[in-house]
Order: structure tokens, then C-alpha cells, then sequence
């Protein structure tokens, strides 16, 4: 058995196997000296933050630690897993300190959208989840939208206090963070990274001109979206990078969308109506009846629907089925946490059903657009 080695950075365990998680070096990397781990060295010789992932005692341990001190909190969420990225206990750990909302990845929706409307459902949808932000911020880190307004309210509500950059994982934020480091790139001094006090985590510092700092945290891991349950290779197809075609179906009831192998909708019961389908273009709709539904997945599942491929999809958890009774003149979403969401026109009602790996998590709400 190897000695467990510790990274000369930032004190981390080393490990070869996980490359997300924290202290992964490549196994070849072991033979330098000193050792250090793949995200110091990144930091080190790129000055670029990477993604880690952490499990969530250990980010609610961390975030509690965050409450203690005096501080602004970025909560960076996915405007495409709203619902799967948002923290939901964030507010009981953080304490008083003041949380800005950053919805990353508007790129996603149409140029035509209208923002105001966008931001008062992120405002309702924040308070669902038992939120009390000071303000919401729109952006997309990949397309460098909405970052003036990001840098002025940072600069408005931090008042001489360190910033710290929470999320989960695949929100962006790590695109986010080297936006940020480009925007504070007068500074003289490096980035560093350390052990956040009594956690095993390494966190990066982006020193601010007051001496203060934005700290970069480690992404939660939510087992509850698809993008978590997908094997890396899927990611590419699940999470869009273009902005998202509605695809409409007008149905009939007994009849079916798959999703790829990832997930199905069924029409169980209602009049012919229409459901607009909001996934990535990465993933193919397949449409068919109920009654051959089963069949076809047994049949047909990681080659006519796919992804994922034969060898992966029976890597995922085995399906389970939510039913959501859709009421008449509503607009709602059904939400699938990773994969995106159905919406139901709800002119005359509508009863549907999910079916989804186990874990993943299935909601209906107000629709989004
Ligand atoms: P992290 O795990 O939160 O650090 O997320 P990353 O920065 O690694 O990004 C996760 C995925 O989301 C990557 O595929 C990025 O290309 C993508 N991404 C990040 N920001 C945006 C954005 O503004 N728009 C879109 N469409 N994709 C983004």
C-alpha cells in the first residue's frame, strides 16, 4: 500500500484515479518533486481555476464556515438546471451575509427573450427555494454577457469584504472564475490557493486591490441531476452549448417522447395538445406510442435510442415513473434535473408521466419562457 502523499500546494491527499475530485494528479505527474495537484498546477503555471467536485457534507461544512465570517456570497446557478443547481439550504448556512444570485448560461435562450421576465421568475423561484438574495444577475461566462453589471454589484455589495463563489458542478463556474481573473488582470499579485480552514478542500484566492479576496470554492456534487449520473463521454450531448430550438409535438394521448435512452415522457390522458420540448440539440426526440414504449426501450435502448451507447446505458440507475396531473390554463414545465424540460401548453389539462433513472430529479413549475 502507497503512502497517502500530500500536495506541497495546498495540502490536499493525492490521488491518481479521480480527475475531478480533489487531489487528482496524473499518475505521471507523481515521479516530479514537489508534487503537486493537477489544480495548483494549473493555477500555478495558467493562472486558471479547474473544476473540483466535493460531496455535499462536506460543503455544508464548508458553507457553515462561510456563515462565521463577514463576506459576500455568490451563488452561481444554471439557468438550464435552474432547479437542480440552485442550493436550497444555502440561506441556513450562510447566515446574515448578503447572497447575489449569478444565472449563468442566458446564451442558451433565445436573443428575443424577454429578461425582465426571466429575471422575475428567477426572483419567485429563489424565494421557492428559500433564498433571500440581494439582487439577480444574469450571464452567460462563455458568450461574456452580462459582466459589467456583475462587476458593478460586486463592488456595490462587497464593501470591503472577501467574495466567495459558490455553486454546483457544470454551472460554469469555473468559466466564470477565469472571466473574473481576466477582469481583475491588472493585478500584480498571483493567485493563490490554500486549505479552507478545517476542510480537506483547497480553495483559490483572486486578491482584490483592498487586500481582500474572491474565492473560488469547490463544486457540490448533486446526484440528483443527469449530468452527475452520465458517464463524462455523454456530457457533450446533455449539456447544450447552443441556444436551445424548442422542439413542439402535437400529441395524442398514448403517445411517448424519448429522450435518447436518458429519459421518456408519456402522454397518459387528455386532448390532442401540444408540449414544447427544451433539450439539448446533442440529443435526439424519438416519438412513439405508449402501448410499444416498453418494447422499444428493451429492444432498442443505446442504438436507435441513444445516447447513451449499448456499453453505457446500462450504467444508469434503473428508470422510475413520476405522474404529474397537468391543471387547465396553467403553463408548466416538467423539469428533468441535467436534461431540460417539457412544456405543457395547458389549453385543456393534460395527465403525463416520467420516467427517469432513479435519483434524477422530476418537477413540474411555472414555466420558464
Ligand atoms: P464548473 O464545473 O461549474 O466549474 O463548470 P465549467 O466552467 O467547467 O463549465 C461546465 C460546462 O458548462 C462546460 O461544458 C462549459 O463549456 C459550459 N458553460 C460554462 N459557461 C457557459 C455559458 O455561459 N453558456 C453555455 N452555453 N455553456 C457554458
Amino acid at each position: 500500500i502507497k503512502e497517502a502523499r500530500a500536495c506541497s500546494g495546498c495540502g490536499v491527499t493525492l490521488q491518481t484515479e479521480h480527475s475531478e475530485q480533489p487531489g487528482y494528479v496524473p499518475a505521471k505527474a507523481l515521479e516530479r518533486t514537489p508534487i503537486i495537484c493537477q489544480r495548483c498546477f494549473r493555477i500555478k503555471h495558467y493562472n486558471e481555476a479547474a473544476s473540483v467536485a466535493i460531496d455535499q457534507d462536506e460543503f455544508l461544512r464548508m458553507l457553515g464556515r462561510i456563515g462565521k465570517e463577514d463576506a459576500l456570497v455568490i451563488h452561481i446557478v444554471d439557468l438550464f438546471d435552474f432547479d437542480g443547481s440552485v442550493i436550497s439550504g444555502l440561506q441556513r448556512f450562510v447566515g446574515t451575509n448578503p447572497v447575489l444570485l449569478v444565472v449563468n448560461k442566458i446564451d442558451l435562450l433565445p436573443k428575443a427573450t424577454n429578461w425582465n421576465r426571466i429575471t422575475n421568475w428567477v426572483q419567485r423561484q429563489a424565494k421557492e427555494h428559500g433564498l433571500r438574495i440581494v439582487d439577480v444577475i444574469l450571464v452567460s461566462a462563455k458568450r461574456n454577457l452580462g459582466f459589467d453589471r456583475l462587476v458593478d454589484q460586486v463592488g456595490e455589495w462587497r464593501q470591503r469584504r472577501d467574495v466567495y463563489v459558490v455553486g454546483a458542478t457544470n454551472v460554469g463556474k469555473s468559466t466564470l472564475i477565469n472571466r473574473l481573473i481576466n477582469d481583475y488582470s491588472d493585478m500584480e499579485q498571483e493567485l493563490t490557493t490554500s486549505r479552507y480552514p478545517g476542510t480537506t478542500l483547497d480553495v483559490v484566492h483572486i486578491p482584490l486591490d483592498d487586500g481582500k479576496h474572491i474565492i473560488d470554492t469547490p463544486g457540490i456534487v448533486y446526484p440528483s441531476r443527469m449530468t452527475e449520473l452520465a458517464h463524462r463521454d455523454d456530457l457533450g450531448a446533455l449539456l447544450p452549448d447552443k441556444p436551445l430550438k424548442p422542439a413542439v409535438y402535437q400529441l395524442n394521448e398514448g403517445q411517448t417522447l424519448f429522450f435518447g435512452a436518458f429519459a421518456r415522457f408519456d402522454f397518459v390522458e387528455g386532448e390532442r395538445q401540444s408540449f414544447t420540448c427544451y433539450v439539448s440539440n446533442g440529443l435526439p426526440i424519438h416519438r412513439t406510442k405508449l402501448e410499444r414504449a416498453d418494447e422499444l426501450y428493451r429492444d432498442h435502448r443505446g442504438d436507435m435510442l441513444a445516447p447513451p451507447t449499448r456499453e453505457r446505458v446500462d450504467e444508469l440507475p434503473a428508470w422510475t415513473k413520476h405522474q404529474f396531473r397537468i391543471a387547465r390554463g396553467s403553463e408548466t414545465d416538467v423539469f428533468i434535473s441535467g436534461l431540460g424540460w417539457v412544456t405543457c401548453n395547458g389549453t385543456t389539462g393534460a395527465l403525463v408521466e416520467v420516467h427517469a433513472p432513479k435519483g434524477v430529479k422530476v418537477l413540474t413549475r411555472h414555466s420558464l419562457l
